[in-house]
């Protein structure tokens, strides 16, 4: 049997990377100041795509919540909304504070491509709901209408800010480019290939069945619970406020 080339070119690259798969490009982020992005138009007709997540559960990224996305049991809203009552009966605001961070939350997702990257192909996108009620307003705007629109749709300036002060969250702002333009130029070879490679966002994510998803909840429990001596308890305030910036990272608006 003939070698695999394919193959060949990812175990040198996983060498070359000291084992890791190469990093997912896919994922984008935008860094401080303007940049310019075009929204994908989508086979379904629907750009802004709505997914429920739960952070802060120990060191797992953003967890697909069960429930909400699925309709199947989540045993992390459970407690979140157990741990709110039990907070609200004993007027504990620790309890209802914890609770809060563990409560399910919204984020959106949209293929976009980056001017001036446009050989990087298709990213995706992800956004708070400031965001994604502007956007929504854009597109309910006669004055601009499909925004996605491959002949006449609209680019976006978007700037991100990242605050000075600790604990603040970063800002998206949002500015729709003043005139329409068409989604590809020079800068994209092959505008079908561009569009066949928009992904299907839920693709991105791992779905954890609800069994998962408890035993990960139990385990943020049980290491939170175990480090309860004096001497661990500036260590975990410690680790807790770096969640606390990842969050404040991930939650961009
Ligand atoms: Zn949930």
């Amino acid at each position: 049997m003939a070698i695999n080339l394919d193959l060949m070119k990812k175990k040198l690259d996983m060498s070359k990377n000291n084992g890791r798969e190469k990093r997912d490009n896919t994922k984008w982020r935008p860094s401080e100041g303007d940049q310019s992005i075009r929204i994908l138009p989508p086979m379904d007709g629907d750009p802004f795509k709505e997914f429920h997540f739960h952070y802060n559960v120990g060191k797992n990224p953003g967890i697909l919540c069960p429930k909400k996305n699925h309709g199947e049991e989540c045993p992390i809203c459970e407690f979140a909304s157990q741990l709110w009552r039990s907070g609200v009966e004993e007027n504990d605001d620790n309890a209802k504070r914890e609770a809060k961070k563990l409560f399910v939350r919204k984020r959106y997702f949209s293929p976009i491509v980056v001017r001036g990257e446009e050989s990087e192909g298709v990213r995706v996108w992800s956004y708070g709901k400031t965001a994604y009620e502007q956007l929504l307003g854009l597109v309910l705007d006669p004055d601009y209408g499909d925004i996605t629109d491959r002949d006449s749709g609209t680019d976006i300036v978007l700037n991100y800010s990242i605050p000075g002060t600790p604990g603040s969250f970063p800002k998206t702002q949002l500015k729709p480019r003043r005139r329409p333009s068409a989604l590809c130029d020079d800068a994209v070879d092959d505008c079908d290939k561009l569009l066949s490679s928009v992904p299907d966002i839920s693709g991105i994510f791992t779905r954890h069945t609800s069994e998962e998803v408890q035993a990960m909840l139990d385990e943020f429990l049980s290491s939170d619970s175990s480090s309860e001596t004096q001497s661990s308890e500036t260590e975990k305030y410690g680790s807790k406020s770096k969640v606390d910036a990842a969050f404040a990272q991930l939650m961009n608006d």
